[in-house]
């Protein structure tokens, strides 16, 4: 094998693997750092391009500012519940709704001015030597982020075996004319049957909103059946649909080990998707960050980058668990959404615990017992 040794390789030059890539040229900015993608950029990924304001914190702190520009923020968040409460509210800070064809093209775009080399080439064999990684036979590394998504090869090649179906939830979405009583708000509208599943509307800002349905994928549920759920729960949103496509969401209740030798995951390759709300943009980038980070600190990255995720992430993944497993039982979610709905406080909260690394709080516990108790068996 010929060419350079790469200092890191990154499969998947989705956000999890530029923020991998940006955070090792930050530290170093001579490091030879390689991006690969089965796909040319810019490429559609399948998703609901809600992104929360914190991912463009750490974006900032990986000096990849732009990724907003132009964008209008959405300043409101509505939550339907299974039984019909409503909270409907200021987001704290707003979020932004970014076609993700377009926001992850502009992560591309930065860590390439950077110094990063993209190469599209779809990895499938991976062997770890003593003192580096042999790719395909002809890509050498000296560590490995694996960021290549859902379904991960790097995990794959790794030995890692994929979620159980009850740990993954399936997704489809399209873009729509936004109804108009849904302009300016992110809508999520939980389904009663077949709970876990939400349908959601949000607007991209240019009369357009990306809207689709989600669900556990040990509960199956047909395309048709999905687009008719996702009228039933928001009636009209999904008129004029178009770019109908699926994709699964590893969810971090069911997260394999983190390695730790010369071959990292990130982002929803480690199956740190929220499963309260599907989100993992937030995850992706920090995760990534860090892997980045400990990728060129020396000896042993995978156990720097262990113990770096389990500091940054590790309490809100606990908490988030503990709140799925409560939030099986509708009526604990109606719980929550009343909560939210009566207090400011709780309602921001619930949204750090489902968007980006928030816990659940006394404030939302005290929320859920106080209707728990108010309204019983609701
Ligand atoms: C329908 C749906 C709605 C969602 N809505 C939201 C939302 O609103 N907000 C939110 O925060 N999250 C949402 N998510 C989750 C979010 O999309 C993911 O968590 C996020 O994209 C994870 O980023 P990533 O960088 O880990 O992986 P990805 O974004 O999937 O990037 C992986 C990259 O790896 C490449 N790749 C894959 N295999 C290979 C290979 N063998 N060789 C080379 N390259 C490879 C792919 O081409 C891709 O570019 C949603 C997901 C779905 C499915």
């Amino acid at each position: 094998v010929t060419g350079p040794i790469w200092d890191l390789v990154v499969v998947g030059a989705g956000p999890a693997g530029t923020a991998a890539a940006a955070a090792a040229l930050r530290q170093h900015p001579q490091a030879r750092v390689l991006l690969l993608d089965r796909a040319d950029f810019p490429r559609d990924k399948v998703c609901g391009d809600g992104i929360a304001a914190e991912v463009f914190d750490l974006l900032d702190e990986l000096r990849l500012p732009d990724a907003a520009a132009g964008c209008p923020p959405v300043g409101r968040l509505r939550l339907v519940s299974p039984g019909g409460a409503t909270a409907d509210g200021a987001l704290r800070r707003p979020a932004l709704v970014i076609p993700r064809a377009v926001f992850d093209d502009r992560l591309v775009t930065a860590v390439l001015a950077w110094g990063a080399v993209l190469r599209r080439h779809r990895l499938r064999d991976l062997q770890q030597h003593n003192d580096m990684v042999l790719l395909d036979g002809e890509i050498r590394a000296r560590v490995v982020v694996g960021a290549d998504g859902a379904e991960s090869t790097v995990r794959r090649l790794l030995g890692v075996a994929p979620n159980r179906p009850a740990h993954v939830a399936i997704a489809l979405r399209g873009y729509a004319p936004v109804a108009t009583d849904l302009a300016g708000t992110q809508v999520i509208a939980m389904a009663r049957r077949g709970w876990p599943a939400y349908a959601w509307s949000f607007p991209i800002g240019d009369g357009r909103a990306n809207v689709g349905y989600g669900h556990r994928l040990d509960r199956s549920t047909g395309r048709a059946e999905t687009l008719t759920e996702l009228d039933r729960l928001l009636p009209g949103a999904a008129d004029g649909i178009t770019q109908v496509r699926g994709h699964r969401l590893p969810l971090s209740t069911s997260r394999p080990r983190v390695a730790t030798g010369r071959v990292l995951l990130a982002g929803d390759a480690l199956s740190l998707v929220n499963p309260l709300t599907g989100e993992g943009v937030h995850a992706a980038v920090l995760s990534g960050m860090l892997a980045g980070r400990a990728a060129l600190s020396g000896a042993d990255a995978g156990r720097r980058y262990r113990h770096a995720l389990r500091s940054a992430l590790g309490r809100h993944l606990r908490h988030v668990g503990v709140a799925a497993l409560l939030g099986r039982r509708t009526a604990v979610i109606d719980a929550g959404v009343a909560a939210a709905a009566r207090d400011p406080a709780a309602f921001d909260d619930l949204v750090d615990l489902g968007l980006t690394d928030g816990l659940l709080t006394p404030r939302v516990l005290r929320g859920l017992v106080r209707s728990a108790v108010h309204h019983p068996g609701q």
